[in-house]
This record gives C-alpha cells, structure tokens and sequence, in this order.
C-alpha cells in the first residue's frame, strides 16, 4: 500500500480529535499532502475508529481519485481549493469542537488575545461568512477569512485548522478550541485585552522560524 506512513498518520488524527472531544461521530476530516500534485484524505461517513489505511483516499489536487474505492469526504473540494491557494499549508484537519461552535453559532471572531494563538493561528481566529457545505461560496468564504493565517471557524459549522504537516494542522485546531474556551470564560468576567499587532508579528515569526518542536522545515522533532 502507498504512503502507508501519512494513511496512518490520518487515522490517528481521527482518533485523536474524536477522544480529545473536537468532534462527534463521523463528523470532521482530515487531509494532508503527499507531493506537489497529490492529497490524502478521510472518506465520507465512516467511524475513526474503523478506518483502515486503504481507507484513505488519494487523489490528485484536480480532484481526480488515484487510490481509494470509498468515497472522499464531502468537504474534500474546500480542502482542495485551501492546498490550490495556499502553498505553505500542507495539513488540514476540521472539527466541529464545542468552544468553537459557539463562535460559530454567534458569527464573531475570536481576538488575538492569547500568545499560543496568535503563534500558532498568527491572529484573529475570524469567522468565514455562511455558505452551504460543499458549495463554491463556502470554498472563497473561508479563504477569504483564512488569509494568510492557520486557522478559521465556518459560520454555523465548525473549526478548521492548517499547518505545515498533520501535527502542526491538529494543534491548530487544539488552539482555537482552547481560545474560543478562553474568550468565552474571559468575556463573562470582564474585557478581555487584544495582543498588539507588532507583538503579534513578533510572536508568529518567532514561532514559524525558529521553535524548537517543529523547527524551520516545520517537520515535528
Ligand atoms: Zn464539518
């Protein structure tokens, strides 16, 4: 089986975002790139803790399917357009985590208020405007409000997090939960402080060059 190392990779990203709670059932997915012109991703409907490698669908970025009789996630064309637009994003994984939801549900974005954020994320976790699941609409709303940033929350929906591999793309998505969980608590107490944008700047480019876990190539350990 090819790419058996980055299908398992997925698989226990699956499991892990389901016994972390940032899903329910077969709910979310996971994707990450393999070559310049080649994805792996979940298929549609089917529990974590089933998925076997041969599973995992491979496809090329124009959507054609190379490997995989199951059918590709229903969200696989938004991880398509996210790979088509943004070279430095190598890993998607899409939750739809409790914190987040509510941020979701409200249609308001999370402020840069906390440093592991705006490091990992590289600011304001904004909302992206409603489109339906699966539509064009929903694929330029979210990068749109993506930018240049790692992650997003998809009005109504969930979270979806990116980075330079799958474990990077996975604490994207830890984070904005516990920022969303932050926010939350912090805004029924008082007023929450917005980090300024040159420490802002500071904080990310100081993460993506140089922290140690997951170095400069961005690869963990
Ligand atoms: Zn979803």
């Amino acid at each position: 089986l090819s790419f058996l190392t980055e299908r398992l990779a997925i698989i226990n990203t699956g499991k892990n975002i389901l016994s972390e709670q940032l899903t329910v059932g077969t709910w979310g997915n996971i994707s990450c790139c393999l070559t310049d012109n080649l994805v792996a991703i979940t298929p549609s409907g089917i529990e974590y803790g089933l998925l076997r490698p041969e599973d995992i669908v491979i496809m090329q970025l124009n959507g054609k399917i190379i490997d995989g009789l199951k059918k590709p996630s229903s969200e696989t064309g938004l991880h398509l357009a996210i790979y088509k637009q943004r070279p430095d994003i190598k890993a998607l994984v899409h939750t739809h985590s409790p914190y987040a939801s509510v941020f979701a549900t409200l249609r308001q974005d999370i402020g840069p208020f906390l440093e592991d954020q705006v490091q990992i994320i590289g600011g304001t976790i904004k909302v992206a405007d409603y489109a339906l699941p699966g539509s064009n609409e929903l694929n330029e709303s979210v990068l749109k409000a993506l930018g240049s940033r790692y992650g997003v929350i998809l009005a109504n929906h969930g979270a979806l997090g990116g980075g330079r591999h799958l474990d990077e793309a996975l604490l994207a998505c830890r984070i904005i939960e516990k920022s969303a969980m932050t926010y939350a608590l912090a805004a029924n107490i008082g007023r929450p402080h917005a980090l300024e944008p040159n420490i802002i700047e500071h904080l990310r480019s100081f993460y993506l060059e140089k922290y140690a876990p997951f170095g400069k190539k961005g690869r963990p350990r």
